[in-house]
């Protein structure tokens, strides 16, 4: 299948063009060409997320290579447990914290990694590629994890110093090897100009061979879709109803992936974004005004987000398709109330939420309140014990780390000072 700009301006490219480009040359970003629904049946015999990933996105790797090596990408990237737990009457959960780093961005960073690591033009061991990514958190431990050790490629990850849960600065310097963790004084803002700055500067990119992944790249969203796919398939077949998915989201990489899970005919009803007080994309989807503004800080740091990326899928879906605007709502949640639901979550679900899924939970209350019996999934992008700071004062007890999390944590924990600005960047890069 081939690839299209959402600005429509660059021409269709390759699967592996649109996996390595990040960008499209006209700024747009790649969408598949085409999702229209899958036939009936055609995920009768699956049971598990890898073997339904598979057939999902076989599709989007027809008539690429790496069609070949799909089903192996599958088992080795999304071979993590993926519970959807029932919460109250037809009220779930989906958990999509089991990976080694404890939120959701596992899946796309491993399927990243598996997909890269089996293409041909990437790094040697001679000249390895390096894949640069600022963080607001979650994504740099995640890419870390997925090319550990892997041969050919180098990691180098900025993260905004103060910007970060202590547990999250540790889990970013806790890897060594081929991972390099630079820490920034400045905000998550900078740091991602910083590595903008590098993508453009075509003399380093002579010398350091480098590769993105952010969260607008398509070899992260791809994998995305598949595990809505599976917990929509198990709902159906054992109630024969659609099911809503509530997702806490900042760029809006969760909640496109979402939309194209729909668009390809799984039973999913609506989408509902869950927002914190940045409130860009629920203004957007209220009045069709886009209105980007700097981020605000809030508990749900990982979604501190003013001018989200995706907004381009997600505008250019809408045009293609005029039906979605009534399957997608989007609601903005201060801090007061996320930090409501968490403490109102250990009675009300016997559950700690972390302070991104407490956003949905928000969402999932007034949709009841508004007397909405539909079967609605919250959406759990990640562990609250990585974000004990806000979650252990507000539930009065210490919450504890998933096995993972505890050994990345005994782990020893280094990054390198880096001053925010580009001439510093630069140097570091070439002294890899
Ligand atoms: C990254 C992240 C989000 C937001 O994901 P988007 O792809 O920006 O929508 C939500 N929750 C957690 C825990 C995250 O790490």
């Amino acid at each position: 299948m081939k690839f299209i700009s959402t600005n429509g301006l660059a021409k269709a490219v390759d699967l592996q063009s649109a996996l390595l480009a990040g960008l499209a040359p006209d700024s747009g970003l790649y969408l598949p060409e085409e999702m229209e629904a899958l036939p009936q049946g055609t995920f009768d015999s699956c049971e598990t997320l890898p073997q339904t990933a598979r057939l999902l996105l076989n599709r989007f790797f027809v008539g690429d290579p790496l069609v070949m090596d799909l089903g192996e990408i599958c088992d080795e990237s999304l071979n993590l447990e993926t519970p959807m737990v029932l919460i109250a009457k037809d009220t779930h959960v989906l958990e999509l914290f089991h990976g080694p780093t404890a939120a959701f961005k596992d899946y796309g960073a491993r399927f990243l990694a598996n997909t890269l690591g089996r293409m041909r033009v990437p790094g040697s061991s001679a000249r390895p590629l390096t894949i640069l990514v600022a963080t607001s958190g979650d994504t740099g431990s995640a890419v870390a994890a997925a090319f550990h050790r892997r041969p050919g490629f180098r990691v180098v990850i900025l993260y905004p110093e103060a910007g970060v849960s202590k547990r999250q600065a540790h889990q970013l310097g806790c890897f060594g090897d081929n991972i390099l963790t630079l820490r920034v004084p400045s905000g998550f803002d900078r740091c991602q100009a910083l590595v903008k700055q590098a993508f453009a500067d075509v003399a380093l990119r002579d010398l350091v061979p480098l590769s993105s992944a952010n969260s607008i790249s398509l070899g992260r969203l791809l994998p995305q879709t598949t595990y809505y796919a599976f917990a929509s398939l198990q709902h159906f077949r054992a109630t024969a109803k659609p099911l809503s998915f509530i997702v806490p989201t900042g760029n809006l990489g969760n909640g496109v992936a979402a939309l194209m899970a729909r668009r390809m005919g799984l039973p999913i009803d609506r989408v509902l974004f869950a927002t914190n007080h940045n409130r860009t994309v629920p203004e957007f989807i209220e009045t069709g005004d886009y209105r980007a503004r700097p981020s605000v800080r809030t508990l749900a740091n990982a979604m501190d987000v003013g001018d989200p990326s995706n907004v381009a899928r997600l505008r250019f879906m809408m045009a293609e398709d005029p039906t979605l605007r009534g399957a997608v709502a989007a609601v903005s949640v201060d801090d007061e109330t996320i930090r409501a639901r968490i403490h109102e979550g250990e009675t009300k679900y016997q559950r700690i939420f972390c302070p991104h899924t407490a956003c949905a939970v928000e969402v999932l209350e007034r949709e009841r309140r508004a007397g909405s019996d539909a079967a609605l999934c919250v959406v759990a992008t990640a562990h609250p014990a990585k974000f004990e700071e806000v979650v252990e004062p507000v539930a009065g007890h210490v919450v504890a780390p998933p096995p993972s999390l505890r050994d990345m944590l005994a782990r020893p924990s280094m990054s390198e000072p880096l001053e925010p600005d580009y001439a510093s960047l630069k140097e570091r890069l070439l002294r890899l």
